[in-house]
């Protein structure tokens, strides 16, 4: 439709979201207190599962991130992005550590 032909360079959505193709050695983890909430890791992760977390957490304007553990592939890019440019805030867990930790399983 001439209509939305302003819309063409948007790419089609995947019939269905990314899946892992196999069991990442490790996961990242936020250091919540350590964290600025900078978000300088967040353009780098390739998977984007890093986000805020939300405010009413700890009720200031700046929360730090959180990863989606279960998205997350373990490419450290994050953990490096962190440590160089800001904080070090973010570890990498090795994957059976993590879930005897956080009582996750990671697919
Ligand atoms: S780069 Fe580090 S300090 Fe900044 S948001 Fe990411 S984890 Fe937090
Ligand atoms: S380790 Fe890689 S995939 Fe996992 S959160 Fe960090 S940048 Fe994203």
């Amino acid at each position: 439709m001439a209509k939305y032909n302003h819309l063409k360079g948007i790419p089609e959505l995947p019939d269905s979201p990314n899946i892992k193709k196999k069991r990442p050695k490790s996961v990242a983890v936020v250091d919540e207190d350590n964290c600025t909430g900078c978000q300088a890791c967040v353009p780098f992760c390739p998977v984007d599962c890093i986000e805020s977390v939300p405010k009413e957490k700890y009720g200031i304007p700046i929360p730090p991130v959180q990863i989606r553990f279960d998205e997350c592939i373990g490419c450290v890019v994050c953990a490096r992005v962190c440590t160089k440019m800001t904080w070090d805030a973010i570890r990498m867990i090795d994957t059976d550590t993590f879930e005897d930790l956080y009582g996750m399983k990671i697919n």
